[in-house]
């Protein structure tokens, strides 16, 4: 069975593995091929290269780009070059903004009394920091009983931590996925609470625009769903994509390939042969 996984996140966004420990829990559990998809960076990607290298497995890189168009959207890019001038510079300035951001939470903590060093965080948690990393702060000192938890009591728009940042426009993350020599693909099409005019509005926007795919199989998502999509995707000509969105202990529910138990996630690897076909 060829079985990959095209949407992975290691330490360098919000997961907990590093992504030599991902590389090599994709070996041990036999998937062909992974992309390293984590959130505005990719920094990941060269360890987990190295790391594949020794074991014989496929690394794809990727990105997940933080959108917005009338909502939050994630776009999913692949084969995008991650030393691309254009690409690094754009991904600076997301992290200076995410930075400023986040010192602003950490005041706002402090000013609580709370003890959140934003200086502290960036050496544990690394270049990309996001809520997800707050998250696990208000849990350990005590304030929260999962990150979940610290989101709706603290963290999330609305709430007295939560404050905002920055992002992409369609047209802005599509081009810099393309300007960069890779595929855009829109990721988990129902986290978006779209009916399906709604999606269908937004695929074709993305179409315009540029995008070239659609994430069909993702984890959570039953076989109706799925079925619903592919058919979807074969009627605008998308490429189709799947992956479990897998984070580590930061989304325990997730397994790296295989999605969650209730629906048992399969990405075949004729998806990998397709998007490469596609390569600019
Ligand atoms: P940021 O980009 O730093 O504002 O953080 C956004 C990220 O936080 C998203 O990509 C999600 O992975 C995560 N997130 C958003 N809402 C929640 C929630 N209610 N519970 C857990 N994680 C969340
Ligand atoms: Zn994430
Ligand atoms: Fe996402
Ligand atoms: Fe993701």
């Amino acid at each position: 069975m060829n079985t990959i996984d095209l949407h992975v996140h290691t330490t360098a966004s919000d997961g907990t593995l590093s992504p030599a420990q991902v590389v090599s829990l994709a070996s041990e559990q036999g998937l062909q091929a992974i992309a390293i998809t984590d959130h505005d960076t990719v920094s990941g990607y060269a360890q987990a290269a190295e790391a594949a290298a020794e074991l014989g497995l496929e690394v794809i890189p990727g990105i997940e780009v933080s959108t917005k168009w009338e909502g939050p959207i994630h776009i999913l890019g692949y084969f995008i070059d991650p030393d691309s001038p254009q690409l690094v510079h754009t991904l600076q300035g997301l992290v200076e903004d995410r930075d400023a951001r986040n010192e602003k939470m950490a005041a706002l903590m402090a000013t609580d009394g709370l003890s959140v060093s934003y200086e502290d965080m960036k050496v544990r948690f690394g270049p990309v920091i996001g809520r997800p990393h707050f998250g696990r702060i208000l849990v350990e000192l005590g304030l929260a009983s999962s990150v979940s938890d610290a989101f709706d009591r603290y963290i999330e728009k609305g709430q007295k931590y939560y404050m905002p940042r920055s992002f992409l426009s369609l047209e802005e993350s599509i081009s810099l996925i393309r300007g960069a020599g890779g595929i855009a693909v829109l990721a988990h099409p129902f986290q978006y609470r779209r009916d399906d005019a709604g999606l269908r509005e937004l695929i074709r926007r993305g179409i315009s625009l540029g995008m070239e795919g659609m994430e069909c199989r993702y984890s959570g998502y039953s076989p109706v769903q799925t079925a619903y999509l592919e058919a979807l995707a074969e009627e605008y000509g998308l490429l189709k994509t799947g992956g479990s969105d897998f984070h580590g202990l930061s989304k325990p529910h997730i397994a790296l390939g295989r999605g969650t138990a209730e629906e048992v996630l399969f990405v075949p690897g004729d998806y990998l042969q397709s998007l490469k076909e596609r390569r600019p």
